[in-house]
């Protein structure tokens, strides 16, 4: 999921290879594997954070372009979806297939949440930027409100309109449409509900804050328990409801270790304590920054 906080210098030499699986240790832990997990925080003060300096904050014409190609794309399979009901006169199918893709969209984000937190690194094909971007967003959660609506979505959007296009040209089916056209709708978004996540109740609109509350978007309790020890938990943030069950039954957990047993390679949540992983305190600087937006936003 996209695409979050600029990678911080610093955390060049912070990248995790996950390939150190040694036979022996797989051996001797087969009954019960290496678990430890990211560290519990210990916030160092002489990282400078990325904030002030970083600019992909800020939105480009580049970010819009992307995002008013995702929403068009929504858009044009809603539409379809509405046509293909209309003249079919079969309305409540595809109603219960968006349900149903509202529903997996939390879904989908929390697993591809857990993959990109986990696996892999900056330089990995494809996800490569993204999975760099949710490490800064780990050690500086708080970056993620101050984005710009266009740099925080471009990525999930340039995704959809590639994905979502070609179903568009190639289904008339209402039902089918109805799906994609509510999971992707709610995907490319989910960059904006998991920014709402970190947003103060006082900051966010009512309604807002009032769909948080319902359960609709991911609360901010459950997405804070998310960036606190042991790092391993409340992946999806769409809904969040599918936080609990997962974590219940311990499915990623039990990914991992399917993972690492056929594969050798272990997940970033069992690796040993590394600053890196832990989230900094906000700057004297940028808590001062923090509060003059707060006094101007209440002017
Ligand atoms: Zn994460
Ligand atoms: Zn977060």
């Amino acid at each position: 999921m996209a695409i979050l906080p600029q990678r911080h210098p610093s955390l060049n030499h912070a990248r995790i290879l996950n390939h150190i699986a040694p036979p022996t240790r797989l051996h001797s832990s087969a009954a019960a594997p290496p678990k430890p997990r990211r560290p519990d925080s210990t916030p160092t003060t002489t990282s400078r954070p990325p904030v002030l300096n970083d600019p992909t904050l800020q939105s480009t014409w580049s970010h819009r372009a992307w995002l008013a190609s995702g929403c068009t794309t929504v858009l044009v399979s809603l539409a379809k979806s509405v046509a293909a009901a209309a003249e079919s006169h079969i309305w409540l199918e595809p109603i219960i297939a968006g349900l149903i893709g509202y529903v997996l969209a939390d879904l989908g984000s929390g697993v591809y949440h857990w993959g990109i937190d986990n696996y892999g690194g900056a330089d990995t094909p494809v996800f490569g930027s993204q999975i760099d971007g949710f490490q800064g967003h780990h050690k500086w959660p708080w970056t993620i409100t101050r984005r710009q609506f266009a740099n925080n979505l471009h990525a999930l959007a340039r995704a959809t309109t590639f994905v979502v296009a070609p179903i568009n040209l190639v289904c008339d089916d209402a039902t089918a449409l109805g799906f994609v056209a509510v999971c992707s709708g709610f995907i490319m978004f989910s960059q904006q509900f998991h920014a709402w996540a970190h947003t103060t109740k006082s900051r966010l609109p009512a309604v807002v804050a009032a769909l948080q509350d319902g359960g609709v978007l991911v609360s901010r309790s459950q997405h804070a328990a998310h960036h606190r020890p042991p790092y391993n938990n409340n992946y999806c943030i769409v809904s969040g409801v599918w936080n609990e069950i997962l974590d219940s039954c311990k499915f990623f957990e039990a990914m991992e270790m399917v993972i690492f047993f056929k594969l050798g390679v272990r997940p970033r949540s069992w690796t040993e304590p590394n600053s890196a992983w832990t989230e900094e305190p906000q700057t004297t600087s940028s808590l001062s920054e923090h509060r003059r937006e707060e006094i101007v936003s209440r002017q």
